[in-house]
């Protein structure tokens, strides 16, 4: 047996920020600079609240502060907008306040916005939270806002979306649908990429969300945390350690991931934690690692990690 799932709406098409009409007194949550770059301004919303400090790989911490801040205003319900770590955090709140959730991606990559998943660091350490309650009421993508994006973003977020297509496309979690939304995902962004053609990625980046959301990411993704908790931007990890996996798993999709991870040239990465215990840490990831088609032993993630840092 097997179920989709996925937000009760999903509106998409360039503009459709500026079609959609937003409830009034809504609290707006989202990163710094969202004003600044007139997000708010293109939403069209008046009367709202806002919280524009949430982080790069947001702690519970930061759920907690905007819980203390707003749970007594009297706001008629969520926008997340921003990038995964905006939208990720939105969605907690909006979960645990029982209010309406309304997200909106202003990079294409997490596919947070389609997803019943939220990654918060707990004790300094990257968690997922996989919660039927974390839906988003009405999922808005709209491709106006890859194009005022830094590149750097673009390319981050780009090969988030790929990973998690083609992990998600292995993934034995997965159903003859999951892998049908996977492969047109990572064909889309493939493109996308080669060709640098904007409406592409963000296209693809949604169905890669629909597709691995009902399916669930593996290996490269179990092995990226341990970077991002060193400082790493999920994407930049992911270049290398999706890389290494699709390899591990003998992944159709090795040799055009690698084609892909050197058009966009990422810079090395390097762990500096001993590798027992960051093999340890990444073993007890049973989320991502029981959904891996190979099974995977302590030794294997060392001489992974060893690989990445040699
Ligand atoms: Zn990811």
């Amino acid at each position: 047996m097997y179920t989709i799932k996925q937000p009760k709406e999903i509106i998409f098409g360039k503009n459709s920020c500026k079609e959609y009409t937003f409830p009034d007194n809504s609290l707006v949550i989202t990163s710094n600079g969202a004003i600044k770059r007139g997000w708010i301004e293109y939403l069209g919303i008046k009367n709202y609240f806002l919280f524009d400090s949430v982080e790069p790989n947001p702690s519970i911490e930061t759920v907690n502060e905007i819980i203390n801040e707003f749970q007594n205003s009297n706001f008629s319900c969520i926008i997340g907008m921003g990038g995964g770590s905006s939208l990720d955090v939105a969605k907690f709140v909006s979960h645990k306040l029982h209010k309406k959730k309304i997200m909106i991606p202003t990079t294409f990559g997490s596919g947070s916005e389609v997803t019943r998943i939220s990654v918060l660091k707990v004790d300094g350490k990257k968690k997922s939270f996989h919660n039927d309650e974390l839906f988003a009421d009405s999922a808005i993508i709209d491709s106006f806002f890859i194009y005022n994006s830094p590149t750097e973003i673009i390319k981050n977020s780009a090969i988030d979306a790929l990973a998690q297509c083609s992990e998600g496309f292995d993934s034995k979690n997965g159903n003859y649908y999951t892998k049908f939304l996977c492969n047109y995902a990572f064909e889309l962004l493939e493109a996308g990429v080669m060709n640098m053609d904007h409406e592409k990625i963000v296209k693809g980046s949604l169905v890669s969300g629909l597709g691995f959301g009902n399916c669930s990411t593996t290996l490269g993704h179990a092995l990226s945390y341990v970077f991002s908790n060193e400082g790493y931007s999920h994407g930049h990890a992911l270049s290398h350690t999706t890389l290494l996996a699709h390899e591990f798993n003998k992944s159709k999709y090795y040799e055009r991931f690698k084609k892909i991870v050197e058009k966009l040239k990422f810079s090395r990465i390097k762990l500096e934690q001993n590798y027992v215990e960051a093999s340890e840490l990444i073993l007890s990831d049973r989320k991502h690692l029981d959904n891996n088609p190979l099974e995977i032993t302590k030794n294997d993630i060392i001489s992974l990690l060893k690989k990445i840092n040699d």
